[in-house]
């Protein structure tokens, strides 16, 4: 088979046979050019997703199942779904609530066969509430200075990606994963193509607040030293201030003969320094629970069942 389709899936019985009828359509109208199979990921759900997975799977052999131990959360859902992988040419990854059109695969094998390793879809127009749109939408700017890698503007996971670079996506041991920016990272000819993301129809979003500010200080510290330069420059500036300030002190006392005064303005600067400093060491924080994550050295995720029909 010369094309894989992974979706990680969490409590999401609700569309699953919705998703499951586009995707039927898809494989059949691909069919011509290429065979198609997908590899389902239960993330830990804990409603019936699991066993329509399971029942879907032992009726129809372009399916396939890894059921993980317990929610690990989309990047790690998506992560143990690519190093099941076994297409020959291609691989795309998408959502399951049909945010993400399996229709678009016409397109990115098409791209795919002109000689692009990577095919990503670039959201024109997001169907969401303002604040989430103008969220992400900061956060991506932001990124775009902060990392030392492109990651290009709205675009999310949903892409077609090369044999080659889903194999090297694996084998980075990486344990805070951010697909995208991995994906960016490993280089090769990259392209996009715009599509209309439509607003999730069925069942809520999967991503807490919390879920996604975590994603999003993965996509920064992740794949940059530029808060730790932040620091540095804030520190030197700083130092720089105060040096200035106690050179002027000294004139006025040695040479003007007025003493120095100004309590309020002490504890001001206390309180500044004190609130500067427990920033930077929270800056260094986040890139030392990332070493420490990582030392351990644990699997990422741990697959509880493989299914598939034997053929
Ligand atoms: N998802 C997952 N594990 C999670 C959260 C989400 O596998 O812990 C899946 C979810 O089922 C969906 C995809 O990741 O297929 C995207 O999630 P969602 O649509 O909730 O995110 P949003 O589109 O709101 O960013
Ligand atoms: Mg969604």
């Amino acid at each position: 088979m010369q094309v894989n389709i992974i979706i990680p899936l969490y409590n999401e019985e609700l569309g699953f046979l919705t998703l499951i009828d586009r995707l039927n359509t898809v494989i059949d109208v691909c069919a011509t050019s290429f065979t198609t199979s997908v590899i389902l990921v239960d993330d830990g759900s804990h409603d019936d997703t699991g066993n329509l997975i399971r029942d879907l799977v032992s009726k129809d052999n372009r399916y396939a199942g890894v059921i993980l131990s317990r929610n690990f959360g989309h990047q790690l859902a998506l992560s143990a779904g690519l190093s099941y992988a076994d297409a020959t040419e291609a691989i795309m990854v998408m959502d399951g609530d049909l945010q993400d059109p399996p229709e678009l695969l016409k397109d990115f094998y098409a791209k795919y066969k002109e000689g692009y390793d990577v095919v990503y879809a670039v959201r024109k127009k997001r169907k969401e509430a303002f604040y989430k749109r103008w969220a992400y939408s900061l956060f991506y700017k932001l990124l775009k200075k902060a990392s030392n890698i492109e990651i290009p503007l709205d675009s999310g996971d949903f892409s077609l990606m090369s044999r080659k670079v889903v194999d090297h996506l694996v084998s980075m041991p990486e344990e805070s994963r951010f697909i995208r920016g991995m994906r960016s990272w490993v280089g090769y000819k990259q392209v996009g193509i715009e599509y209309e993301r439509s607003a999730r129809e069925i069942g809520e979003s999967k991503y807490s607040f919390g879920a996604l500010l975590k994603l999003a200080l993965n996509g920064i510290f992740n794949f940059s030293e530029y808060p730790i330069k932040f620091i540095s420059n804030l520190g030197l500036i700083t130092t720089l201030i105060s040096g200035l300030y106690l050179a002027y002190i000294l004139f006025e006392k040695l040479f003007l003969g007025t003493a120095p005064k100004g309590f309020a303005a002490l504890v001001f600067l206390i309180c500044l320094f004190g609130g500067v400093q427990l920033l930077a060491i929270g800056i260094i924080g986040e890139y030392i629970v990332r070493i420490f994550f990582q030392v351990k050295g644990r699997p990422n995720f741990i697959v509880k069942e493989f299914v598939k029909k034997n053929d």
